[in-house]
């Protein structure tokens, strides 16, 4: 593609972004068992090439005129055809990463397992409880929830049971580095990011607080929402800076990979106290790790401007 034809964009973005296929022709392009079987085939193939006859046996489609057709109708949007054969095109790729992840057509199995840590209200013991479409990190003697973030099925294929706990951190911390990068972890679209009060509405790129929000005890909340598809989320302020360089560096300093750690392992995690000061909004969050104490400073956008160690 051209640098003209990039530029030349439609309603999908802001000028980058040409939309080829309506959504509604790219879902029906893929509602047969067929296609979605040649797609899987593909998959299997590490994205091929597979030559035509290759793709009949794997789907198992005896009449070559009809495994044809439904090739023919992925050309072109899903699959490419090549010299050395079919070949799955990013947007197959990007179907298929939707498929396996089971985000669309996988549940998790109800159960619970230990977690590591401890309640941040009674200090009891903690476990992870699989629900539909979500784990919830939430305390065994008093039931208090720590977190509860939907997490497809196919983020915990392929781990222990007993890991289940630290996946779910890593997976958690990833929508706030997402974020941190300027992408939405749901459809990589372009995210609006801030610090924000209780009753707070939208302005200047800031995404709204949460209706709930109102009348609570914190001062203040990151809150994300995508441009695109609209998926938004809430993090408190300590939590949210976990993803920055500078906290991230802090605790390598200080032995602790936070990659290992889900926040509700650390103790020295101050959760919902923060200080908020306007004009220009400023949002720090102190950490004492050993005699280490720093305080990070965040602007409006959530966006690090200062460190300070006493
Ligand atoms: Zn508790
Ligand atoms: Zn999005």
């Amino acid at each position: 593609m051209s640098e003209d034809e990039i530029g030349r964009g439609t309603e999908a973005g802001d000028g980058v972004a040409t939309e080829e296929v309506s959504a509604a022709s790219a879902f029906e392009l893929v509602a047969h068992e067929t296609r979605v079987g040649v797609l899987d085939a593909l998959r299997e193939a590490d994205g091929g090439p597979l030559s035509f006859g290759e793709i009949r046996t794997a789907v198992g489609v005896e009449d070559p005129g009809q495994c044809h057709y439904h090739v023919d109708r992925l050309v072109g949007r899903f699959v490419r055809k090549t010299e050395d054969g079919y070949v799955l095109s990013p947007a197959g790729w990007r179907l298929v990463g939707a498929i396996v992840s089971g985000g669309v057509t996988a549940s998790l199995e109800p159960g619970s397992v230990p977690a590591a840590g401890s309640c941040s209200e009674c200090g009891g013991s903690l476990r992870a409880r699989l629900r539909e479409g979500g784990v919830a990190i939430e305390c065994v003697e008093c039931g208090f929830v720590q977190a509860d973030p939907d997490v497809p099925a196919g983020a915990l294929a392929g781990w222990e049971r007993s890991a289940i706990p630290a996946v779910v951190g890593r997976y958690v911390s990833l929508w706030e580095v997402a974020a941190s990068h300027g992408f939405c972890p749901n459809c990589e679209g372009r995210v609006d990011r801030g610090v924000r009060r209780p009753g707070e509405s939208a302005s200047a790129n800031r995404p709204a607080a949460p209706a709930w929000f109102e009348g609570e005890d914190a001062d203040a909340l990151v809150v994300t929402a995508c441009r695109g598809c609209g998926f938004w989320w809430h993090a408190a302020v300590s939590i949210a800076a976990l993803s920055d360089p500078a906290v991230v560096g802090f605790h390598h300093e200080h032995g602790i990979d936070l990659r290992e750690r889900p926040w509700w392992t650390l103790d020295h995690l101050p959760l919902g106290e923060c200080r908020v000061v306007d004009d220009p909004r400023r949002v720090h969050v102190r950490l004492a790790l050993d005699d280490d104490v720093r305080t990070f400073t965040f602007d409006g956008d959530f966006e690090l401007v200062d460190v300070e160690r006493e």
